[in-house]
């Protein structure tokens, strides 16, 4: 079982955005920026392109929703997109407010508080 679905049935934390019957939207707990968002699909596949055409096109879709939300929410230039999962084999997206270049880059973090993260999954998700 993957740490992602260890979040999605609750029996570890997270700061949560979003959730339909086949997605769920949280931050992530390491961010490159300040409201780096995971996007992740509720039945466990490892890979992005294992997934059907159309859980993959529902993926997007959702992600798109979300993306529009933290542009909303979190001042940006853009948000930026990625698909790595060489850390958790647990197709997820990752959405990143980007205001240069090294936001996208995976060697860089920053450090939020606690109450930091709240609020801010409160902010993106005020905006659905
Ligand atoms: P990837 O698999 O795409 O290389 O990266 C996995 C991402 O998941 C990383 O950005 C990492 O910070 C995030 N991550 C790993 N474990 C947890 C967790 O328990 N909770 C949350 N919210 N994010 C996590």
């Amino acid at each position: 079982m993957s740490i992602f679905t260890k979040i999605i049935t609750g029996e570890i934390p997270s700061y949560k955005i979003a959730e339909n019957e086949n997605f769920i939207a949280f931050l992530d707990i390491n961010p490159n920026a300040k409201g780096h968002t995971l996007v992740v699909p509720k039945k466990e596949e490892n890979k992005l392109f294992d997934l059907s055409r159309d859980a993959y096109k529902d993926l997007m879709d959702f992600s798109y929703t979300v993306a529009k939300a933290l542009e909303k929410a979190v001042p940006c230039k853009r948000v930026g997109m990625s698909v790595i999962g060489l850390e958790v084999p647990h197709v997820h997206v990752h959405l990143i407010p980007l205001n240069k270049m090294a936001d996208i880059q995976f060697a860089k973090k920053v450090k939020l508080t606690n109450e930091e993260f709240v609020a801010l999954a409160q902010s993106i998700a005020a905006e659905f």
